[in-house]
């Protein structure tokens, strides 16, 4: 039993001796059996009954030789926060036209008491609508004209409509506050979109959920995560609030995968409330226990799909190259004392002018700081590269969170916003791992994803709705594997316990009724996992194979 944790005690564990092919992510080596004891795998055997000796009266024994299993996956860079507090909110992501996304508001709103904020999920987007546009403010001001409504999509930008922005202060005169936009119609007045540090200037004032509720919703979800194989999730953004939410669930024993956290650090603020934050958190990066420990501060350089900081004008709209959300001088400033009071930091830089000038500020940080252990600086996305920015980050020994499930589910706004041949260049893993990068995968999906897709997607190049972007970047399965397993852990500094199959290991493990290494890469794509185990408990187990 864990020690010193309030909330419910554990339930007893028991050991379980799995006779399964077993294939350790990092050498390759296959075994036929694998002795879990308590949260940890004690022992492996390239023999079937080469661990039988172990096995006591109380030993679960389970004959899987039709299985084949990897260390569960380990996700760089996810929102399972965002994720859960979805399941609490009006879900417009299933929504499929303008109308129907209006309707779910107007429905929330009689429901609602009176003046109470309409909150969306944030998973939609408006090319899952027929009319492929965002919804606009008299739309939202006709469906909801008594609630203020928020309808924020992914993480940079939201629509709201008239009451929200009155709720919120903003009127005709409020200027665009710093790595931000308010939208206006071509007469000057709202057209209620929000673009970067607006979203969150408006969402500061719509009341979230209740920590319990969150906590609780943060227990159901972690469970679809874990029901598709994942075992650990690297939290890209939580603020303040949403780290008591953890902490709740993890003292209720609710999460079902682990949790390493990431603090976000707003653009919005200045450098000196910046810094007075990060003095404030009085922890640092490391703090925690195997199943929540805090990774470190998130910062965020520029947007997505609409909002990267490109060196080369957007094909949507030549006016545009993107936005900066950070001067780099105030930003090495504040990294620099974060990193010397041990801090880690991820930083969110999309387009190919955010990479570079993300390098310039990790490079004067540690110009300022002296050599640092690798991960400490960390980019995440890095979408758009040229090789030059690649051989830089390599040299300067920063890591690179990839994503591909990104290209996977947005190659249709990249086409639209940067056009064919950038769309192709998007997170090419074979040119960094040829340059030597340390790169560690995940998915930033926003929702349960199946790692196995995501792999699929590595290996193939192919998208959801895209067809297949540039196949010459694509990276073979075991490859893609070690980057979501291996790589996820070295990033966090776990190495030694977490992605991989051998005695002393974190007993995280997915079994599959296919060899994942030797299969077809398309029979990877819906391939989903026969069970899970997450510190040595099934998390997924749908036909009883792990229990007597
Ligand atoms: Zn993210």
């Amino acid at each position: 039993m864990r020690s010193g944790r309030c909330g419910p005690a554990e339930p007893p564990r028991v050991d379980r001796l799995i006779r399964a092919r077993a294939i350790h992510s990092m050498t390759g080596e296959t075994y036929r059996s694998v002795y879990l004891r308590g949260a940890e795998i004690a022992a492996v055997s390239e023999d079937p009954h080469g661990l039988d000796a172990l096995a006591g009266r109380a030993t679960v024994v389970v004959e899987a030789g039709d299985l084949t299993m990897l260390p569960a996956f380990a996700d760089s860079h996810e929102h399972l926060i965002e994720a859960s507090r979805n399941t609490l909110l009006v879900p417009v992501d299933n929504a499929r036209s303008v109308a129907e996304f209006t309707g779910m508001l107007a429905e929330a709103g009689k429901a609602a008491r009176p003046g109470a904020w309409i909150v969306t999920s944030i998973g939609w987007h408006e090319s899952n609508l027929a009319e492929d546009r965002v919804p606009t403010l008299a739309e939202l001001d006709a469906a909801v004209p008594d609630h203020p409504v928020l309808a924020r999509r992914g993480g940079h930008l939201a629509v709201v409509n008239s009451a929200a922005l009155q709720a919120a202060g903003v009127g005709p005169e409020t200027p665009d506050p710093p790595g931000g936009r308010i939208g206006r119609l071509a007469d000057g007045s709202r057209d209620g979109v929000l673009e970067g540090g607006a979203v969150y200037q408006v969402a500061a004032f719509a009341p979230g959920p209740g920590r319990a509720e969150l906590a609780a919703a943060l227990g159901t979800c972690s469970a679809s995560y874990a029901a598709l194989g994942t075992g650990t999730i690297r939290e890209a953004m939580t603020t303040l609030d949403d780290f008591l939410a953890y902490q709740d669930a993890w003292e209720r024993r609710l999460l079902n995968v682990r949790a390493r956290l990431m603090i976000r650090v707003g653009s919005e603020l200045s450098g000196d409330e910046a810094l007075a934050l990060i003095r404030g958190l009085g922890a640092r990066s490391g703090f925690g226990d195997d199943r929540l420990r805090i990774w470190g501060l998130k910062f965020v350089m520029d947007g997505g799909a609409e909002g990267a900081a490109l060196d080369q004008p957007y094909a949507s709209y030549p006016a545009n190259s993107g936005h900066l959300n950070w001067d780099p001088e105030v930003m090495t400033q504040v990294c620099t004392e974060a990193v010397l009071r041990g801090w880690r930091i991820g930083t969110h830089a999309v387009g190919d002018r955010a990479v570079r000038t993300l390098l310039n500020v990790y490079e004067a940080v540690v110009e300022a700081t002296g050599p640092l252990p690798p991960w400490t600086l960390v980019i995440e996305h890095a979408l758009l590269s040229d090789s030059v920015q690649r051989e830089r980050a390599v040299r300067d020994g920063f890591g690179i969170t990839v994503q591909h499930a990104l290209l996977w589910n947005m190659g249709s706004e990249f086409l639209v916003n940067w056009g064919a041949e950038r769309t192709r260049q998007v997170n090419p893993l074979d040119e960094w791992l040829a340059a030597g990068a340390r790169l560690a995968a995940g998915t930033d999906i926003v929702r349960p994803f199946n790692p196995m897709t995501n792999v699929w997607g590595m290996v193939t190049r192919g998208t959801k709705a895209a067809g297949i972007q540039r196949p010459e970047h694509a990276i073979d399965i075991a490859t893609a594997l070690r980057l979501y397993t291996q790589g996820t852990a070295e990033l966090l500094g776990e190495a030694d316990r977490l992605g991989g199959i051998a005695p002393g290991m974190l007993a995280d493990l997915v079994g599959y009724r296919l060899d994942p290494l030797t299969a077809d890469p398309d029979d990877l794509r819906d391939l989903t996992p026969a069970f899970t185990i997450v510190d040595g408990r099934p998390a997924h187990d749908p036909d009883g194979r792990l229990t007597r």
